[in-house]
């Protein structure tokens, strides 16, 4: 299938991230989000990417020019009626989700992928919110989406071959390596990743070590370029909550009990990078 204009979904972290790299490989974008200023803000974190590409060489400023041209702004979901694929980032939660599903089902065309890039969430789950549950299927970036190489592509119970062909294609022309998975509870990434993070936290919790403790014994000790709690911070700890609870739900096993004192961390609004305070201080 010829996919010539997509919709991004959400400017956060990850929705931003995503409509560079579409706009950066010829696609035409429109990056939407529940207001305006969000869409702004998302797209501020785009051209500052970009100038960052530019005083590397990487890009020339005529690039730039041809990238930004290639997005355009949305707030209102029914722009979704002019496009070939969709990829929703917005946050971690099914109801939202599945309310955002139904609701592109009945506003994009009859040809249209509908992608998700949740971290954890049943995209057979997500996918029968709608009426073309095989035009559904995951589309898992990594973060921060313009560096990281890989994208987990996950097939729904009724996924079909042509849009998962359709998929590992457009994530080829976008510089990234496909991995196919199936869809289980947190997929091969967060199933090993969160637990590890989850007990970072739980180390942290005991009084075992502190935050920098932590994140020192994990660098220096296995070699992880970045320490478990700093990575936390990064993904948004709140992201990482909602995937233990998947995990945990998901699984039925206490194994993946999310850890009291992440709980209580996004309860007082300390979501790490993204909001100023999680383990750090930014
Ligand atoms: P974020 O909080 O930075 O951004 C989410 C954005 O979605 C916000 O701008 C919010 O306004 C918007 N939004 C919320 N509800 C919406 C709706 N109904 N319609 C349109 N926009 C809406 O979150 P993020 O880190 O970018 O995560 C987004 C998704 O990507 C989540 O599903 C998350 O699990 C997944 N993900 C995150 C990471 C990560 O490292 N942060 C990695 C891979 C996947």
């Amino acid at each position: 299938m010829n996919v010539q204009k997509i919709m991004v979904i959400g400017a956060g972290q990850m929705g931003s991230g995503i409509a560079q790299v579409c706009a950066m490989a010829g696609y035409d974008v429109i990056l939407h989000d529940l207001k305006e200023e969000f869409v702004d803000k998302g797209m501020g974190v785009i051209q500052k990417n970009l100038s960052r590409q530019v005083d590397k060489g990487r890009l020339t400023e005529a690039d730039v020019e041809a990238i930004l041209n290639r997005l355009s702004r949305s707030s209102d979901l029914s722009n979704a009626k002019e496009v070939d694929l969709v990829i929703e980032a917005a946050i971690e939660n099914m109801e939202i989700k599945t309310k955002l599903f139904a609701e592109l089902d009945q506003l994009a065309p009859k040809h249209a992928i509908l992608a998700t890039n949740t971290s954890s969430l049943p995209i057979t789950e997500i996918a029968a919110a709608t009426t073309r549950p095989e035009q559904v299927i995951g589309m898992h970036f990594m973060n921060p989406v313009p560096v990281m190489k890989l994208v987990e592509i996950i097939r729904g119970l009724a996924t079909a071959d042509e849009v998962y062909e359709t998929i590992e294609a457009i994530t080829n022309k976008l510089g990234k390596v496909p991995v196919e998975v199936n869809d289980f509870p947190g997929f091969v990434s967060n199933r090993i990743l969160m637990p590890m993070i989850n007990e970072a936290i739980y180390t942290v919790y005991e009084g075992v070590a502190t935050p920098e403790a932590v994140d020192e014994v994990m660098k220096l000790g296995m070699n992880h370029p970045m320490g478990p709690l700093t990575l936390a911070d990064f993904i948004g700890l709140d992201t990482c909550l909602y995937i233990m609870e998947t995990l945990h739900e998901g699984f039925g096993d206490d194994k993946y009990r999310p850890c009291p004192l992440l709980r209580k961390y996004v309860k007082a609004g300390w979501l790490g990078k993204k909001t100023g305070r999680g383990f750090y201080t930014y």
